[in-house]
């Protein structure tokens, strides 16, 4: 009893939704109504300059008038034709209470037990394991929110989630090669997916969902079936298995072979961005095993240094200089060391 008595609720619920959402549909004829209305005087607004024209005989005035106004009506019937669409489109009628209510029980018979929640206002389907091309996906819950069907026609007011996810290799927020952070291409179903909402045709709806989830359209996936286990490449995009990919460890990212490379020290694999080219033996080689010349602070590969922390340059600096100084002292005699008085240099403390 308690389960009819909440299913005439939802039915209610769901009522109040449609009519939100024609509502929506009528505020945005309203919209273009004006804006039709608009573009009307705007078609003939140069008709008193015309008529002006043809009085003073101002033949070339009249002339460029008539180009003006013949390029006017070519925009107009174009509106026109969109304004007609958008009337015409709308003719869809509410349906009863009591036909959403059937509606509610035939999804019950056709696809299996729906589940709701009056307090999120939601209403899903689950469907069966799907396993397309020999991948399995997992079964899917489809929730419809009954709170956002009035913006049908700006977003999607249903998710699909996974329920036991088995997402592509190389976006995790690929569900399915057809759904992507819950919200699935609907491809050529569009038009026919929204009228079954727009009509309370709930069954209909979960139907199709449904159906394109457990078929693969090879056109058009996120990502294709036959990359779905494969990585792609974050340098450059290119889809690799998982054993052609290679791991950097620095910025915790997957990479291709083009776009990845050794360290020449440690064999650490590093992506072309995180390694460093040693500017002296010109090999690249990872962060850990860089340093910086004591001398200069440029940055080398600990190769590259000698044992006192000097690059080749510097080593070599380092030895001229100390080879002139030999000379220097050689010839030059020792000067006495400055003596300097005691207190020099010392704070005086006050005791
Ligand atoms: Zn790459
Ligand atoms: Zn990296
Ligand atoms: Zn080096
Ligand atoms: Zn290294
Ligand atoms: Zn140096």
């Amino acid at each position: 009893m308690k389960k009819y008595k909440n299913i005439i609720k939802l039915s209610n619920l769901l009522l109040d939704a449609l009519n939100k959402l024609k509502t929506a549909r009528l505020q945005k004829i309203q919209a273009s109504l004006e804006d039709f209305s608009y573009k009307c005087s705007d078609a003939t607004k140069d008709s008193h300059l015309f008529y002006a024209a043809v009085e003073k005989r101002w033949f070339s005035s009249a002339e460029k008038i008539r180009t003006r106004v013949n390029r006017n009506l070519s925009d107009f019937s174009y509106h026109l034709q969109r304004f007609k669409d958008l009337v015409s489109s709308d003719e869809t009628k509410l349906p009863k209470l009591s036909c959403i209510f059937a509606e509610l029980s035939q999804i019950d018979q056709d696809i299996g037990e729906y589940q709701f929640d009056l307090k999120e206002k939601t209403i899903s389907v689950i469907t069966e394991p799907i396993t397309l091309d020999d991948i399995p996906l997992g079964p899917f819950e489809i929730k419809l929110f009954l709170n956002e069907i009035n913006k049908l026609y700006t977003d999607s007011p249903y998710r699909v989630i996974a329920l036991e996810p088995n997402p592509a290799g190389s976006d995790s927020c690929v569900t399915h090669p057809h759904v992507s952070s819950e919200k699935l291409c609907e491809g050529d179903g569009v038009v026919s997916i929204r009228k079954a909402i727009e009509q309370g045709r709930l069954c209909d709806f979960f139907t199709m969902i449904v159906n394109i989830l457990q078929t693969y359209n090879p056109d058009s996936p996120y990502v294709s079936l036959d990359d779905w286990e494969g990585i792609s490449c974050y340098d450059c995009g290119y889809t690799v298995s998982g054993d052609e990919c290679y791991y950097c460890e620095y910025c915790d990212r997957d990479y291709c072979s083009n776009c990845s490379t050794y360290c020449q020290m440690c064999d650490t694999t590093v992506c072309l961005g995180c390694a460093y080219e040693c500017p002296s033996c010109n090999e690249p080689v990872c962060q850990n095993c860089t340093t910086k010349c004591k001398e200069c602070e440029e940055v080398f590969c600990k190769d590259c240094l000698t044992e006192e922390g000097l690059c080749q340059n510097c080593e070599e600096n380092r030895k001229e200089n100390q080879d002139e100084e030999q000379k220097e002292e050689s010839t030059e005699p020792t000067a006495s060391p400055a003596v300097q008085p005691d207190n020099v240099g010392k704070a005086i403390v006050h005791a």
